[in-house]
């Protein structure tokens, strides 16, 4: 038995996520925890699709009946993102990024986190939780490492006051320590990056967390530069690195991060304060 009618929980037993994003207190929290989780091992920030994602309230599975083409939504008061499905407490979350991870190891994290994926084996991004007023604990089950391939793509370059120029092929990766300034020249005609001035002490903590690579190799990948500005509309903006958040203080900073095309990340501002505790620079 269900403790809610399909589509019928009211809203202030809810975890509001931002936007239309709205889910109970046990799957926002296995949510988060699973987020963070592939964040800190894959440099891949889960994103709930946009719209009604996780809860469907009814009204807005009555929009998606008459919205959708036919059989692409339940019929109203029959969805699975409605806390009820088949007579059971049910809350289903869909990430529409989940292709980063490719079905595998999405899949491996979304049961560590007490998600049950692939229900609709047509939609790889609709995960259940099937109890969602409790919040699992994860269980430490390592994931698989994904591959990665070496090229010489640029995702960040660092200069120091000194000249020391460093670039990180792969946002969150190891660095690359240039030896021979022309080498610099070189990608920089060759690619159009430019570099982003930081402090000796800042390219120390990059190097002592991130390692280093020898030089004339790139760790890589397609990780973005991130911004998080907090969905309550507050001015503040944080840089989000490699599985880091800080606060961007300076305006320089925020200028030189959307130059490198960051990317901006709208989170609740709760859930920033969460990141920022631990992960702060
Ligand atoms: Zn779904």
């Amino acid at each position: 038995m269900a403790r809610y009618e399909n589509g019928r929980i009211p809203f202030d037993v809810l975890v509001h996520l931002g936007g239309e994003h709205y889910l109970t207190p046990g799957t926002a929290a296995k949510f988060i925890a699973m987020r963070a989780d592939v964040w800190e091992n894959e440099g891949v920030w889960l994103e709930i699709s946009p719209g009604a994602n996780g809860y469907r309230w009814f009204e807005k599975q009555e929009e998606a009946y008459r919205d959708e083409p036919d059989g692409n939504a339940a019929y109203p008061g029959s969805s699975s993102h409605g806390g009820e499905y088949n007579g059971r407490d049910a809350m289903a979350v869909d990430i529409g990024n989940w292709g980063r991870l490719g079905r595998a190891l999405f899949y491996h994290y979304a049961r560590k986190h007490g998600f049950e994926p692939d229900v609709f084996d047509w939609e790889p991004w609709h995960l259940i939780d099937w109890e969602p007023w409790a919040a699992a604990p994860a269980t430490a089950t390592p994931a698989p490492k994904p591959r990665r391939k070496r090229n010489t793509m640029t995702e960040a370059a660092y200069r120091t006051p000194g000249g020391t120029i460093a670039i990180q092929g792969r946002l969150g990766g190891a660095l690359t320590l240039l030896d021979d300034p022309d080498e610099w020249t070189g990608i920089h005609q060759a690619t159009g990056a430019a570099t982003w001035g930081i402090s000796e002490d800042k390219l120390n903590y990059l190097v002592g967390h991130y390692g280093t690579v020898p030089a004339g190799l790139y760790d890589t990948g397609r990780e973005p530069l991130r911004i998080l500005a907090p969905a309550e509309g507050g001015a503040s903006r944080y840089g989000a690195l490699g599985g880091r958040a800080w606060p961007l203080t300076n305006v320089r900073d925020l200028a030189a991060l959307q130059r490198q095309a960051a990317e901006v990340v709208v989170m609740a501002q709760s859930e920033i304060d969460a990141a920022l505790a631990w992960r702060n620079f």
